[in-house]
Formats: C-alpha cells, sequence, structure tokens
C-alpha cells in the first residue's frame, strides 16, 4: 500500500481545521499531518500536536516559537516549530506535502494559500478571503502550476459536484444556464429592522444551523459572506457575477444548485456538517466516511426558499458591484469588512455600519487593474486604512453630538 498522503493544515485550531483533523483522524492510514498552523490558541496548539505529531507547527513570532518548542521538546516530540509568515509559506510549499488546507482566516492567510497553489499542491480552499482579494492572479497561479484547488466552501463544493467534470471548458459550453448559491440567511433572517441597531456579537456569531469562527459567523449574519462566496464562485467557474443567483434556504440542508439549459437542476444535499465537503476534497475523485450522520429527509420534512432582501442585506449588494467592477474592488471589499467585523466584535461600532464602512471605503477610493500582488496588497492595505479613518471619525464626531 501507497504511503499516506502528507496534508499541512494552516489554521488548524479553527473550525475548519478541527472538522479537518477529525476527518483525518478517521483515516489514518490515507492521511498524516505534516504540519499544523495556529496563530493565538497555542495551548490547543499543543495538544493538536501531541496527538497527530506533525514534522512542523508554525505559530505567529519567534517568542511563542520558542515557547512551544521547549515544551514539545520537554514532551519527547521531535516537531520544528517555525513562525509567521515565512514558516506558514514554507510548510505549504514543502515538497514532502501533498494536500494543504487552506483555513487561516482573512487576509492573513492570502500569501501562504498562494505558496501551495504555486508548489503545484492539491490546494483544499476555505479561507474564501484569498480568492476575493487576488482572484485573477491565485486563478492564473493555479493554472500555472498544475495545483488542483478544491473548494470547501460548504456551497462551492456543492456546485463542483453538481458540475461536469470538464465545466472548465466554460459554463455555456457545458449548458450551465445559472449557478444557485443557497444562503441560510443567517440570525437575522426575519429580525425587525430596527432591532439590528442593537444586536450584539453573541447574537451575530449564533447562527441557527452552522458552528463556526466568529468572523465567518458575523459575515454570514450580514450576508458579507454570501457576497464574498459571489466573488468566489465567479472565480471558482468562471461565472459572470449575473449567472451567479443568491437563493435564501433557511434550512442549510440544499448548499447550492447548478441550472441548465435543459432545464435540469441539480443540487447538493446534506446535513449542514462542513467534514462532508473536507471529506469529499480530501479524498477527490474517491469518498471516504467522513463521521457525518445520514441526511433524514423524513426529519427535515421541508424545504424552503427566498429571494434576498438587499435592503436588510446591503452588504449583499456591495459585493455584487464589487464583483462587477473587478479590479480592486473585491480586495478592498475585503478588507474593509476585515476591519468593520473586527470593530462590531469589539463593541466599537453597531451591526449597521458594517455595510456603511464598506461603502464609504468602496467609493473613496478608486478602483484599479490588478497586475501584481503588491497591487493587491496596496489596495488591501488603503482600504484598511480608509476604514480606519471611517472608524476615528466616527467617535469624534460622536464626541461632537
Ligand atoms: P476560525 O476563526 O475558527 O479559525 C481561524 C484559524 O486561522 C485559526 O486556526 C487561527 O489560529 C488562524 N488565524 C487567525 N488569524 C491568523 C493570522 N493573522 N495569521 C495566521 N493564522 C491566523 O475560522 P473558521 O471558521 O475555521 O474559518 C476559516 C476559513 O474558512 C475562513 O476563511 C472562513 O471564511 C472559511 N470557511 C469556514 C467555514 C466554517 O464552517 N467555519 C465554512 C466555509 C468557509
Ligand atoms: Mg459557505
Amino acid at each position: 500500500m501507497s504511503r499516506p498522503q502528507q496534508i499541512t493544515v494552516l489554521g488548524a485550531t479553527g473550525s475548519i481545521g478541527l472538522s479537518t483533523l477529525d476527518v483525518i483522524a478517521r483515516h489514518p492510514e490515507r492521511y498524516q499531518v505534516f504540519a499544523l498552523s495556529a496563530f493565538s490558541r497555542l495551548a490547543e496548539l499543543e495538544a493538536l500536536c501531541m496527538i497527530y505529531r506533525p514534522l512542523f507547527a508554525v505559530v505567529a513570532d519567534a517568542q511563542a516559537a520558542r515557547d512551544l518548542q521547549g515544551r514539545l521538546q520537554a514532551s519527547g516530540l521531535a516537531t520544528r516549530v517555525l513562525f509567521g509568515e515565512a514558516g506558514l509559506c514554507e510548510v505549504a510549499a514543502h515538497a514532502e506535502v501533498d494536500a494543504v488546507m487552506a483555513a487561516i482566516v482573512g487576509a492573513a492567510g492570502l500569501k501562504p494559500t498562494l505558496a501551495a497553489v504555486e508548489a503545484g499542491k492539491k490546494v483544499l480552499l476555505a479561507n474564501k478571503e484569498a480568492l476575493v482579494m487576488s482572484g485573477a492572479l491565485f486563478m492564473q497561479a493555479v493554472r500555472q502550476s498544475g495545483a488542483v484547488l478544491l473548494p470547501i466552501d460548504s456551497e462551492h463544493n456543492a456546485i463542483f459536484q453538481c458540475l461536469p467534470g470538464d465545466y472548465a471548458r466554460g459554463l455555456t459550453q457545458v449548458g450551465v444556464r445559472r449557478i444557485l448559491l443557497t444562503a441560510s440567511g443567517g440570525p437575522f433572517r426575519e429580525t425587525p429592522m430596527e432591532q439590528l441597531l442593537a444586536v450584539t456579537p453573541e447574537q451575530a456569531c449564533a447562527h441557527p444551523n452552522w458552528s463556526m469562527g466568529r468572523k465567518i459567523s458575523v459575515d454570514s449574519a450580514s450576508m458579507m459572506n454570501k457576497g464574498l462566496e459571489l466573488i468566489e464562485a465567479c472565480w471558482l467557474f468562471d461565472a459572470r457575477p449575473a449567472q451567479v443567483e443568491v437563493v435564501i434556504h433557511p434550512q442549510s440542508v440544499i448548499h447550492s444548485l447548478v441550472d441548465y439549459v435543459d432545464g435540469s437542476v441539480l443540487a447538493q444535499l446534506g446535513n449542514p456538517d462542513m467534514r462532508t465537503p473536507i471529506s469529499h476534497a480530501l479524498a477527490w475523485p474517491e469518498r471516504i466516511d467522513s463521521g457525518v450522520a445520514p441526511l433524514d429527509l423524513f426529519a427535515v420534512a421541508r424545504l424552503d426558499f427566498q429571494a434576498p432582501d438587499e435592503q436588510r442585506f446591503p452588504c449583499l449588494r456591495l459585493s455584487r458591484q464589487a464583483a462587477e467592477a473587478g479590479g480592486t474592488a473585491p480586495a478592498m471589499l475585503n478588507a474593509a469588512n476585515e476591519v468593520a467585523v473586527a470593530a462590531f466584535l469589539e463593541r466599537r461600532i453597531r451591526f449597521p455600519e458594517i455595510a456603511r464602512i464598506i461603502d464609504s471605503v468602496l467609493n473613496a477610493q478608486a478602483v484599479e487593474a490588478v497586475e501584481s500582488l503588491d497591487a493587491v496588497l496596496a489596495a488591501d492595505g488603503r482600504a484598511r486604512e480608509l476604514a480606519g479613518h471611517w472608524l476615528s471619525d466616527r467617535n469624534s464626531r460622536r464626541g461632537e453630538a
């Protein structure tokens, strides 16, 4: 039997990282952990190293690396501890690695994910922000290196499963009319609009169907997550924004659909558990047990659909605008959103202000063409700066009031 595949898990302590390790642990004959990374939860990372015994662990800085290295050595582990972006890129591109789970949240994942792509790895993409920011460059790097890019986002994984194997010939060529991207609508789907001013981070993070990290939970509540996913779908499947329709489906059982010209609509269904898309991508083109319970359609009983309300969810409209504008617009949208979500989680702004910040940043800066990673990073930096100004102006506005 062949040796187990060597897997790097970037963002191992997060929600996707832990689900990935759960799947890996079910198939020790197939998969072995090569490297694990974490940013802040070092005790958790240490515990994961004890279980999975990776060759490498990666932490945020030199001090944390020394601390963890000392503790792992004292426990008799040979794991080498690296740090920072360089350490992440090293374990993403390492010659011995077969597949990389890109599950760092936000722009911080861009360079390590690109490093895995450029090294021609099998890349399991959870870190949608990386693709949203750098779409054209990212996809060009995939083509040049021959990397195998598999979507982990449940919707994109569903779309991938519903498309024919040769979809890269072009959606129209393979008879696709539309992609139907489903969305739960999050915890505020029916909250009276005036109450949105008073919602707390705890309420925003209490997703009705999925248990996820805090940033993506807030994105789901604002539907910015669906906006980012719209852009993600355009890049992954070479779709125009107008070919992707968002459908609210509160049960989160249908993970997305593909509508063909002959009237056939294919859907992928399953319990809302990320171990399904993770297992699918890890084993693709084979299938393995994920630990997810079989779908009980009698318990689900009904499937509902609604059109999204862009008044309630302005982030959806802003994302579609950024998708249509192209160039640096999605990177700016993403960066402004990251700053706004962090401010909301720190209780510095109210929930509806997330969209206001993004809108203001997108209006303040002209969209430029994306010719290099530097252009993407500059747009990201500029948008963060503008969002920072918005926040400090807000405080002075409130001080005057
Ligand atoms: P999370 O917050 O639970 O975990 C994030 C991980 O990234 C942690 O391991 C953390 O240590 C690491 N990290 C955070 N900041 C970092 C930094 N600056 N440098 C290096 N590492 C850093 O997030 P999550 O819910 O697991 O989501 C991870 C990614 O997967 C996100 O891009 C999210 O949009 C995407 N995703 C998540 C889900 C889900 O169900 N959780 C579903 C679809 C897509
Ligand atoms: Mg998703």
